[in-house]
């Protein structure tokens, strides 16, 4: 399921016709040149396609209307270099549906003090021209992210990559599809959720398959597709002596292949990009999916347990973010101490082997649930380093996004026992004020761990899909975060309406 194309975001030039043709020729130049300088900075992952000055309301609303309808454009930049008199952008941005990053810049760098004329400052007016195209956004009320600074700044590059990065979630979500095979786990509260409204908050559509369809496919796999994986399998990872070829337990390794082979042919057949398991529901499976699952996680598939497709969907945008260590988790065990407390976080199987610190090794052992044999997983320690756990809550009249900075650092200890992947991480500011926030925000049990992308990209992505999102981070207290959670209860119901 590798993604085409690089994503592009528009960028378009506000000026007006007032100044003439010579000085909105050189508009255009210096314009071309700000888009030279983000693409140069290397530091941008979206295309930064560069549209003509925009001088009437007309030719606004036509590119802002095709904007909308381009299936490669995430998103669109716009800075006014001149000023643009702004009532001529309301119908364009009325029409606007794409997420919008107003960039507040200008060319020049040093204010030529002893040189200054009226040429240079009808060339560098962005400073009133940007704050006129500001009033009518505030005044319509469009959703944005505004980014001043100079385009040289590597910081404001960052901050526009993350704003990129985020629309790039959010348009895989447009038209995502996702299967679920069964329904949830029984009684669990948190998976449950209001399907109608995430398609049409994020666009994903969520539907249930019989388990046993999916087995039909399985059933089906040939030999020679089982010979191909079995291999690839011997390559990648470090196989357990019973599962390899002339082993005991190589049978197993054969049908956990089987599963993947066709979990994957009915995923591309139905155009799916994430799915949800249940091992209450598993039909004909003889194993409970779980290398299949780690596999498809890694080549950028949602997934969830439990029929949890809330969480499976958030799997989805964050790998459309950002390639790098990303997977489906839950906060499993608690280590209070001796040393700073620690979360251990892993699920009966599925957790995805781009966030391993080294090769993972494929075992096989019991699973006390799910009443099938013996499964096939890959089991490894998760890579340290600065990451994010976010996790995606339906709290009744609208969805929540609880994130958390963490830090994911090697466990104390070795966990010879322990048969499954996982991550050991310190949140932050403190497990104690983490837990009692993410509890009191009504988060889930199952989250996406990230290292591929920030809170600075959830921010964006949050505030584009007019979702809330509280983040508890290190300048992060409880008492301050319940008061920031009954101000946005006012905010969210305020903001919908009545309807
Ligand atoms: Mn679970």
């Amino acid at each position: 399921m590798s993604s085409a194309a690089k994503p592009q975001v528009w960028f378009l030039t506000g000026s007006q016709h007032l100044y003439g043709a010579e000085t909105l020729d050189q508009v255009a130049g210096q314009s071309q040149q700000i888009q030279r300088m983000l693409t140069d900075s290397g530091a941008i992952s979206a295309e930064i396609v560069w549209r003509p000055v925009l001088t009437d309301s007309a030719a606004i609303r036509d590119v802002l209307l095709a904007a909308d309808t381009d299936p490669a454009c995430v998103g669109v930049i716009a800075w006014m270099h001149t000023f643009s008199p702004a009532k001529m952008w309301i119908t364009g941005l009325d029409v606007l549906r794409k997420p919008l990053l107003h960039l507040h810049t200008q060319l020049n760098e040093a204010l030529p003090w002893a040189s200054i004329d009226m040429d240079f400052m009808n060339l560098n007016q962005a400073a009133h021209g940007d704050r006129e195209f500001g009033y009518i956004q505030t005044r319509i009320g469009v959703p944005r992210k505004t980014v001043a600074g100079h385009a040289s700044d590597p910081v404001l590059a960052h901050r526009i990559d993350d704003w990129a990065r985020a629309a790039t979630g959010l348009a895989h979500l447009r038209s995502l599809r996702l299967a679920r095979f069964g329904d949830n786990m029984r009684d669990v509260a948190v998976t449950e959720g209001d399907k109608v409204e995430a398609e049409l908050r994020f666009g994903v559509s969520v539907n249930t398959y019989g388990v046993n369809d999916l087995v039909a496919v399985v059933d089906e796999v040939a030999d020679d597709e089982i010979d191909l994986l079995v291999a690839d399998y011997a390559d990648a990872y470090r196989l357990a002596p019973a599962l390899a070829r002339g082993g005991e337990r190589h049978e197993s390794l054969r049908y956990a292949a089987r599963i993947e082979a066709g979990l994957r042919r009915f995923l591309t057949d139905g155009g799916f990009g994430a799915f949800t398991t249940n091992f209450q529901d598993l039909g004909g499976l003889r194993q409970l999916p779980g290398l299949a699952v780690q596999r498809l996680m890694a080549d950028g598939y949602g997934f969830g347990g439990e029929g949890d497709w809330k969480t499976s969907t958030l799997l989805a945008a964050v790998k459309a973010m950002g390639a790098g260590g990303t997977s489906f988790m839950e906060d499993y065990t608690y280590h209070f101490g001796p040393g700073t407390p620690k979360i251990l976080g892993a699920h009966m199987l599925e957790v995805c082997p781009s966030i391993a610190a080294d090769t993972p090794s494929c075992e096989i052992h019991p699973l006390g649930i799910g009443d099938r044999e013996d499964p096939v997983r890959l089991v490894f320690d998760a890579a340290p380093g600065p990451a994010v756990v976010v996790g995606l809550a339906d709290i009744g009249d609208r969805f929540r996004l609880v994130a958390n900075e963490i830090d994911v650092v090697p466990p104390d200890e070795p966990l010879p026992n322990l048969p499954v992947a996982r991550a050991v991480w310190q949140p932050t500011p403190s497990l104690q004020t983490s837990a009692e926030c993410w509890l009191t925000a009504g988060g889930p049990h199952h989250t996406v761990l990230t290292s591929a992308v920030g809170s600075a990209v959830l921010r964006d992505f949050a505030r584009m899909a007019e979702t809330e999102l509280v983040l508890i981070d290190n300048d992060t207290t409880t008492d301050a975060f319940a008061d920031r959670l009954r101000w946005n209860q006012a905010y969210h119901r305020l903001a919908h309406g009545l309807r």
